[in-house]
């Protein structure tokens, strides 16, 4: 009994980190010059004699030789379940500067495929290509005419197909838009291959191969990897949209150790065909709710999207767009401000946290009025909803953010890929609060 609990006061520690700048974001924000860990827990943080205590004769000393050691980053917003893509042809500017370089590579992987089966690719950027146009089917056909082909953009918002892509995922000349999500159409209305926002939900997503449990077991594993070597600790998956997504985390938590503590954003999407009242209401009948699960894995913020992107032009703007040839186009919403308010009750009144995805100062603020709406009408615990990506602020958008105590939770990767000229080519003169990444000190008076 006295030597248990020799041991459990005084244990000894596997490391020894020593001689270093230990950065601890104590309350006091204090750096520390030694640290003990044993297993995957800290032991003791603090100065030398201190930390000397836990050393034991089979303790690992680390000399850090004056370095910094910092906790572990969280990833606040990241799309794992989309990491099988890495597997999909590379269509990035970086691989693939113009049209004819994607079709060459798309060419490449449709000569290796039996024919029907789906060639998928990843990351083309219209405003960066040569042709400085989206690719479209007409591209495409001659090079897989008897293979479906879909490649998504860089942003992830918007998709291009050949025809029998279209036609797998139930697009035929005549198919209207879907509400909140336009196809780009030849001057006889016809879709010509581009769409974006809820044409993903309605036509792509249950169309296209689903990836298998192993795949998103191997997708997961190298995503945690990839992370970890960046200094990653715990990551937000920003959309849970289905069972095998949530299983594959469920199956590495049961594999310990799992690398990478993970908070499940889940997406309850508005129905198979975007209608209100369908199979998105089930999660709020769950019983569960943000924070449910351990420090492994739980659940974090329920997801829905708002309005359009910044790559395809979609987002949700006050003002036209500034490069818009007729001076109209305003982008387009996912969802009116009623169905907002009414999902944001529905989280409300049932103790989760919100993560509204929105892109241009309209779409921010209607997520904002949605919140407002629902803080009226149910009094919660004190929830602090966020908004995801919510590019494009003015003061007024600014200032209602903090009145509603609502956390920021951007991208600033997009500001690399679409460049200052694109921003503010599509914006103008109000994309000086874009990407606001300080206070508004700096704002002209
Ligand atoms: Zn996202």
């Amino acid at each position: 009994m006295a030597q248990a609990e020799v041991i459990i006061s005084n244990p000894t520690a596997d490391t020894l980190f020593v001689n270093g700048k230990v950065v601890t974001v104590n309350s006091r924000d204090e750096i520390a010059e030694a640290l003990s860990i044993r297993g995957r827990r800290i032991l003791r943080v603090g100065k030398r004699p201190y930390v000397d205590q836990t050393l034991g004769p089979d303790t690992k000393v680390v000399d850090l030789k004056g370095r910094t050691l910092v906790p572990g980053f969280i990833e606040n917003h990241i799309h794992m379940t989309n990491s099988p893509q890495r597997l999909w042809v590379d269509c990035s500017y970086a691989a693939c500067p113009s049209i004819s370089d994607i079709a060459e590579k798309i060419a490449a992987r449709t000569r290796l495929a039996k024919p029907g089966d789906w060639i998928l690719g990843r990351g083309f950027q219209s405003a960066r290509l040569k042709d400085g146009r989206n690719p479209n089917r007409f591209d495409l056909d001659p090079i897989s005419p008897n293979n479906p082909v879909g490649i998504a953009n860089r942003e992830g918002m918007g998709w291009t197909f050949n025809t029998p892509g279209l036609r797998r995922i139930g697009v035929e000349d005549d198919t209207p838009d879907p509400p909140g999500g336009p196809m780009e159409r030849d001057l006889r209305g016809r879709p010509l291959g581009p769409m974006w926002d809820n044409t993903r939900e309605v036509f792509i997503k249950p169309n296209l191969p689903k990836y298998s449990l192993d795949d998103l077991l191997e997708g997961y594993r190298w995503i945690a990897g990839e992370l970890n070597r960046c200094g990653i600790t715990t990551a937000f998956e920003a959309a849970i949209r289905n069972l095998p997504e949530t299983a594959a985390w469920q199956r590495l938590r049961a594999e310990k150790p799992l690398s990478l503590r993970v908070v499940m954003g889940p997406y309850p999407v508005y129905g198979e065909k975007w209608e209100a009242n369908s199979t998105a209401g089930k999660i709020f009948d769950t019983g569960l709710a943000t924070s449910f699960g351990d420090s492994w894995l739980k659940l974090g913020a329920v997801q829905i999207g708002i309005d359009g992107g910044v790559i395809g032009q979609t987002a949700a703007l006050q003002e036209p767009y500034s490069n818009d040839p007729i001076g109209t186009w305003r982008g387009s919403f996912r969802l009116s401000q009623e169905t907002a308010n009414e999902f944001m009750i529905k989280v409300q009144s049932n103790d989760w946290q919100a993560g509204l995805i929105c892109h241009g100062d309209h779409g921010i603020m209607r997520g904002l009025e949605a919140i407002a709406h629902a803080r009226k009408r149910v009094d919660n615990r004190d929830l602090r909803h966020r908004l995801e990506h919510a590019y494009l602020w003015n003061v007024e958008t600014m200032d209602r953010m903090a009145e509603l105590g609502v956390i920021w939770n951007t991208q600033p990767p997009l500001l690399e890929i679409v460049g200052r000229e694109g921003v503010y080519g599509q914006w103008g003169d109000r994309a000086r609060f874009a990407f606001p990444g300080s206070s508004r000190s700096s704002q002209p008076s």
